[in-house]
C-alpha cells in the first residue's frame, strides 16, 4: 500500500535542505549578532496558552487534539505565545531585556497552496522587558537586515495598532477585535456589513480615513487630524530612528496583525516578487502577554519570518564541501576504509562503497556523486606503498604515495 504524505506537509530532498540550512544560518547569525540566543519549546502545549487572549474561535485553525488523560493539547501555531509561557515560567526574574530567537516547525489548520502549508517554519525573535521604542527600533532593524542580507527584494510597513484601538475605545473588546481582523484580512465588505449590522455606521468614516494612509512620516499629520489626542510621539520617534538607520519604510495604519495581543507598533513585511498572494514575509510588533499566564505586565516586541516562503524566493545557494571517493578492488575494503577516516578527519567529504561492487561500478559511482577526485586502493599498487589518485573532471590519474595523501589535497 502507498502512503502519502498528510495534506498540507512536505518533505524536504537533500539539495533543498542544504539550501534552507544556509538560509537558517544567514538568520541566526545576524540575529546572534544583536545578542540574541537560541531557545526551544515544546511542540506541543496546553490548547488553553493560544485561546486565552484569542478567544474559542482560533481552535478552528489549529491542530487541537485531546491526549490519553483527557487534556486540551494543541500544536503550537505560532511562538510568541509559548515563548512568553517559557519567560513567565522559567525567566521572570532573570535581568533584562532579553533577547531570545528560534527556528521551529508551527502547525496550522489551513487550505493548503503555494505557500500556505500545515507544517511550516518560522524564524523568530522577542525582545522581552522594553517598552522603549528603541525596543520596537531595534527590532524591526533585524528583520530588515536579515531579509536584507539574503537579497530579497521587499517592502516593509509599519503600523500602530494603538490608533484603532482608540478610535474605537468605546466599544466591546469582542467588536474591537472583529473590527480589527475585517481590517487584517483587507475583508471590507464585511467590515461594512459588519458596521452597519451593529448600528456603528458613524465609525466607517474614520475608519476607512485611517486604513488608508500610507506613506512617509507625513501621514502622522494626516492621522493627527482624525485622532486629536492620541499620542504620536512614540511612533514619531521610531519612524525617525529608522529614517537615520537608513532602513526603507512605509507607515500603513491599516497594519493591525491577525492576533489581538498587539499593542502598539506594529509591522508586516510583503515580499516584492515570487510568492504571488501568500506574500507576507514577515509580521511582528510589541505586546503585552505575560499578564494573562500568570506573571505580571512586562513589554515585548518580537518578529516572525516565515521560513517557508522567504526560502521560496531566495537564491542563496549552499556551498558544497568537495566530495571524494575512495574505491577499491575486491580485498582491500578495510584498508580503504582507513584512508577515507583519515580525510574525513581533516573536514572532506569522503564515500566509500558499501554494495560490494567491482572498481569500475565504484567509479560510476563517483560520477553520480560529483566526486572531484577518486582515490583508488588497488591491490598491486598498495603493496607497493601508493594508491591512484584520479582527477574526476580531468581524468587525469597519478600514483601517490600512501604516506602523503594528506599532503596531496592540501591537508
Ligand atoms: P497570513 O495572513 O499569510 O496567514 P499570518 O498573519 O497568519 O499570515 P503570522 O501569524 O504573523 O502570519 O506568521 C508570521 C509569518 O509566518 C507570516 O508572515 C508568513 O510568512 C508565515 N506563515 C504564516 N502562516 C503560514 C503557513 N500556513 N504556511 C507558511 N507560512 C506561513
Ligand atoms: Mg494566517
Amino acid at each position: 500500500m502507498r502512503i502519502e504524505r498528510p495534506k498540507g506537509t512536505r518533505d524536504f530532498l537533500p539539495d533543498e535542505m542544504e539550501r534552507r540550512r544556509e538560509i537558517e544560518k544567514v538568520m541566526r547569525q545576524i540575529a546572534e549578532s544583536y545578542g540574541y540566543r537560541e531557545i526551544s519549546t515544546p511542540t506541543f502545549e496546553h490548547l488553553e496558552l493560544f485561546t486565552i487572549k484569542s478567544g474559542e474561535g482560533i481552535v478552528e485553525e489549529i491542530y487541537a487534539f485531546k491526549d490519553k488523560g483527557d487534556r486540551d493539547l494543541a500544536l503550537r501555531p505560532e511562538l510568541t505565545a509559548p515563548v512568553m509561557r517559557m519567560f513567565v515560567n522559567e525567566c521572570s526574574v532573570m535581568p533584562r531585556p532579553l533577547r531570545f530567537y528560534y527556528f521551529s516547525n508551527c502547525f496550522r489548520y489551513e487550505n493548503p497552496q503555494k505557500g500556505r502549508y500545515r507544517e511550516f517554519w518560522q524564524f523568530g525573535v522577542e525582545l522581552i522587558g522594553s517598552g522603549s521604542y528603541l525596543a520596537d527600533l531595534e527590532v524591526i532593524l533585524l528583520a530588515y537586515r536579515i531579509l536584507k542580507e539574503l537579497g530579497i527584494n521587499f517592502e516593509l510597513n509599519i503600523g500602530h495598532v494603538g490608533l484603532l484601538r482608540e478610535l474605537l475605545k468605546d466599544l466591546s473588546e469582542e467588536r474591537v477585535r472583529k473590527i480589527m481582523r475585517f481590517i487584517d484580512k483587507k475583508d471590507f465588505e464585511s467590515l461594512e456589513r459588519f458596521l452597519e449590522e451593529n448600528d456603528l455606521m458613524d465609525y466607517y468614516d474614520d475608519i476607512k480615513t485611517l486604513i488608508s494612509m500610507k506613506g512617509r512620516k507625513e501621514v502622522i499629520e494626516n492621522a493627527r487630524e482624525v485622532l486629536p489626542d492620541f499620542d504620536f510621539g512614540y511612533i514619531e520617534s521610531v519612524a525617525m530612528g529608522l529614517e537615520r538607520l537608513e532602513v526603507d519604510f512605509n507607515l500603513d495604519f491599516s497594519i493591525v496583525r491577525g492576533l489581538d495581543y498587539y499593542t502598539g507598533v506594529v509591522f508586516e513585511i510583503y515580499a516584492v516578487e515570487g510568492l504571488g498572494a501568500q506574500n507576507q514575509i514577515c509580521g511582528g510588533g510589541s505586546y503585552r502577554l505575560t499578564h494573562l499566564f500568570g506573571g505580571g505586565d512586562v513589554p515585548s516586541t518580537g518578529f516572525a519570518i516565515g521560513f517557508d516562503r522567504v526560502a521560496e524566493i531566495c537564491s542563496v545557494k549552499s556551498e558544497k564541501a568537495e566530495r571524494i571517493v575512495v574505491a577499491c578492488t575486491p580485498g582491500m575494503e578495510l584498508n580503504a576504509l582507513r584512508i577515507a577516516e583519515n580525510l574525513r578527519e581533516k573536514g572532506l567529504v569522503v564515500y566509500t562503497d558499501v554494495m560490494e561492487r567491482g572498481l569500475k561500478k565504484q567509479l560510476s559511482f563517483a560520477n553520480t556523486v560529483n566526486a572531484r577526485f577518486a582515490v583508488i586502493v588497488a591491490e598491486r599498487e598498495y603493496e607497493k606503498g601508493v594508491v591512484l589518485v584520479k582527477d574526476m573532471e580531468s581524468g587525469e590519474q597519478r600514483e601517490v604515495p600512501k604516506s602523503s595523501i594528506l599532503e596531496y589535497f592540501g591537508l
